[in-house]
């Protein structure tokens, strides 16, 4: 039976807007009762309808698939997912030897929210975010691995940890399609090793490669020091011309990854080292030691009430590195969190220069690349910023 979700009157402003969320509180009336990850058709007060999507109980009901009145099925994945690698063929990611990495799915940004899908030469690590998408993973494994052109092995879904916890379900990351121990790709004729077992998210952060390009523009004869750097992305880049690459982390396993990258595109280089240790302990003790730093940290606030914290988190951090970069010093600064604005990272960068009375002057801003598309009617979906600064 279809599932008919009727909303508050007045509530159908943000869906004719086109923003793909329906929150609960915005619901006036669910005829019968929807399983978690059902379609479920939305209907404004005067029973016209307005969308259809993944229904599942929580603070966001719904999130929609389409504004017209289709049925999402096998064909209608299929066509969505093909547009998306379009939109990357678009873009000049795909067929260029010198990179064979990139996201191919980006939730709400491709039109598919709960859904992540990342291109690791021909393999692809898929999350689903939503029990709907988990329910029909099998179905998306089967069109990603059939996607012409790429040359797909091995469809790996990720999903253990990724499924809302009320679900009930107990996913297991498993592969749904061909299989692969790991496998190294290359970004701009760098090469990495991907872990998407033991590796955090997919095992890769490939919504930083521009950054990491940037970046490369900047390290010639500097000492750099790469915080929070995880697989090392910013460190391979700053070797091709630094004095000095030190790659800190707080995780064991990442220090190894970092290393190991490096060693894979330089040897063994004495100019990197990789160094575990708490970010704003090693800061304490850097005075005058590095002239670019990179400040990755992982997201400080998932949730809105979080949010104050958070900016006094990416305050005290940047303070640190304004204070102790050498004259003329460099600093990447970013944030991930999705509830930090770009104005709010801003000011607390702003904060924290001020509390240290050095002039700093913003020599770029910095955003995500077009393979992690903003959905401009989804503004949520713009989650990393960064600035690169210069400080005197
Ligand atoms: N810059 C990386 C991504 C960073 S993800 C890239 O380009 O790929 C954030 C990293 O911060 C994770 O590897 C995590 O282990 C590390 N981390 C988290 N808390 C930390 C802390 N207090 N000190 C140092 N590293 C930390």
């Amino acid at each position: 039976m279809e599932i008919k979700i009727t909303l508050k009157s007045g509530k159908e402003q943000s869906v004719k807007r086109l923003h793909p969320w329906i929150f609960s509180g915005a619901i006036k009336k669910i005829s019968g009762t929807p399983a978690e990850g059902d379609i479920v058709k939305v209907f404004d007060n005067n029973n016209n309808f307005l969308a259809v999507g993944h229904y599942q109980p929580g603070s966001i009901a719904v999130r929609i698939l389409s504004f017209t009145d289709i049925e999402p099925d096998v064909g209608f994945f299929r066509q969505t997912i093909e547009r998306a690698f379009e939109f990357r063929k678009a873009a000049g990611l795909t067929g260029n030897h010198k990179l064979n990495v990139f996201r191919l799915i980006h939730g709400e940004g491709d039109g598919l929210p709960g859904l992540v899908a990342d291109y690791y030469n021909g393999v692809i690590v898929m999350q689903t975010h939503s029990v709907g998408m988990y329910r029909i993973r099998r179905e998306l494994a089967g069109i990603l691995s059939g996607l012409p052109h790429l040359k797909i092995s091995a469809v790996y879904d990720k999903s253990g940890s990724t499924i809302p916890f009320m679900s009930g379900i107990r996913p297991e990351n498993e592969f749904l399609h061909g299989s692969s121990e790991s496998v190294i790709v290359t970004e701009y004729g760098f090469r990495f090793r991907i872990d998407w077992v033991g590796g955090q998210k997919t095992g890769f952060f490939i919504d930083q490669r521009e950054n990491r390009k940037l970046l490369g523009e900047f390290t010639k004869d500097r000492s750099v020091l790469n915080m929070f750097g995880y697989t090392g992305g910013f460190s391979v880049y700053a070797m091709k011309n630094a004095r000095l690459v030190d790659s800190v982390d707080s995780s064991a396993q990442a220090v190894q990854m970092a290393d190991e990258n490096v060693r894979l595109n330089f040897g063994d280089d004495r100019r990197h080292t990789s160094i575990q240790a708490d970010a704003f302990e090693f800061l304490n003790g850097i005075k005058g030691k590095y002239d670019l730093i990179v400040l990755d940290p992982p997201a400080f606030a998932k949730h809105n009430n979080a949010l104050d914290n958070a900016l006094q988190g990416y305050k005290r951090l940047n303070m640190k590195a304004i204070q102790m970069i050498k004259p003329g010093g460099i600093i990447f600064t970013f944030s991930c969190s999705q509830v930090v604005s770009r104005e709010n990272f801003r000011k607390s960068v702003f904060a924290a220069a001020a509390n240290t009375g050095r002039k700093v002057r913003i020599l770029h801003q910095m955003s995500q690349p077009p393979d992690h598309p903003v959905n401009i009617y989804h503004p949520e979906s713009e989650y990393l910023k960064g600035l690169v600064l210069y400080v005197e």
